[in-house]
């Protein structure tokens, strides 16, 4: 019998994780996938709710930071390999509270990093330590160019300040103890379980429900969009297939203003509801800038594309189209997410 091999998703709870911890427990039988998540705002087990039961998975309720309890359960779990996705992860929450993402994203993934390398130490062999990271690391484009492996790090934000950091341990790790390591740099993703404060969450929220869809600035700012399905299958692939030391950039092939964007997302809803042409892009309502806000990210994948054979296996309208009606089925996930603390955030951030 194959022996079981023992991968420690971090940040499963997530939007992102759940895809990932979904995808390896239906698809690896043979794989046991511990989850370990500290339930944050942005953590939640109803993402998980029809794999929890299966018998190669195991939730494990933790903080990436709590040193005690990280080596406790890399001794008593042994993992082969590590796919670390737990952060703090929204730029707006990292401007007002920035000590948080330092703790969970630098110091979290240092333990970690600590970890996997005093179980193992020098018998290497077979193990990987996968980091999942972000384009925004790269700064800001201006109206034209792309982000490629080579491109040099100047994060702008406290959010991909402290992502950076953390790609430059793992680096430095893989340099220092020869820890065999990889790094993923995406675009920004939209799909199905994504907290609605990110963009497109937050305006499917907004348009179901009639309210202000708050626009930053002239809405010009430009970010490259990926389906989370696509990402997900990226993230297997690189984990399985991809090249020790090496960074891979992940992303779209898909560019689009925030304003155009959000009149696409007006568009398809106003269809979807039965609601009268251009009555939902009404509510459309600029708001004063973010703070250091980027003006462009795109991502050159052809690293991806050509060495693994990755490409995205939908269109932009066709991850859309899924994702809105996603949240118009679960409606009751929606308004969970949405009540109490949410309603705080909100007022802070956007009145
Ligand atoms: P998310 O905020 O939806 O999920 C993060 C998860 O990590 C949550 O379940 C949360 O409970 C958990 N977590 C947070 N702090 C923790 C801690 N100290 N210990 C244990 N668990 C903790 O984030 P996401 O959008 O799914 O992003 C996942 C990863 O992918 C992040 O590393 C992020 O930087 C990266 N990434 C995200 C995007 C995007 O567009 N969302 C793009 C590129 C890269």
């Amino acid at each position: 019998e194959l022996k079981k091999r023992k991968i420690l998703i971090t940040g499963g709870a997530g939007f992102i994780g759940s895809h990932v911890v979904r995808r390896f427990v239906e698809k690896y039988p043979n794989y046991h996938i511990y989850n370990l998540d500290s339930l944050t705002y942005a953590g939640n087990l109803e993402n998980l709710i029809d794999i929890e039961e299966k018998d190669n998975y195991t939730f494990l309720h933790g903080d990436i930071s709590d040193e005690k309890y990280v080596s406790r359960i890399f001794n008593e779990y042994q993992f082969d390999g590590v796919i670390h996705l737990a952060a703090e992860s929204h730029v707006d929450r990292s401007i007002s509270n920035p000590l948080s993402f330092a703790r969970t994203n630098i110091l979290g993934t240092m333990i970690l990093l600590n970890n996997f390398r005093n179980l193992w130490g020098d018998k290497w062999g077979g193990k990987r330590f996968y980091h999942i990271s972000t384009d925004e690391v790269y700064g800001t484009l201006g109206k034209t160019g792309l982000f490629t492996e080579e491109t040099s790090y100047e994060p702008n934000s406290p959010y991909s300040a402290s992502k950076a950091s953390s790609d430059h341990f793992v680096r430095a790790y893989g340099e220092t103890y020869s820890l065999p390591y990889v790094i993923t740099n995406c675009s920004n993703n939209y799909g199905a379980n994504q907290f609605p404060e990110k963009l497109i969450p937050l305006f499917i929220h907004n348009i179901i429900n009639k309210k202000p869809l708050p626009v930053y600035g002239d809405g010009n700012y430009t970010r490259d969009w990926l389906y989370v399905i696509d990402h997900a299958i990226a993230i297997d692939l690189v984990y399985h297939r991809g090249l020790d030391k090496q960074t891979y950039n992940i992303g779209g092939f898909n560019e689009w203003k925030n304003l155009d964007l959000v009149k696409l997302l007006c568009k398809l809803m106003d269809e979807k509801l039965g609601r009268q042409t251009n009555s939902s892009e009404k509510l459309i309502n600029f708001v004063k800038d973010r703070p250091g806000h980027d003006l462009r990210y795109a991502i050159d994948a052809s690293k991806i594309q050509k060495e693994l054979g990755w490409s995205p296996s939908v269109t932009f309208e066709e991850g859309l189209s899924k994702t809105i009606d996603w949240y118009l089925n679960n409606e009751e996930w929606l308004k969970n997410v949405t009540s109490g603390a949410y309603q705080q955030y909100y007022k802070e951030q956007y009145t």
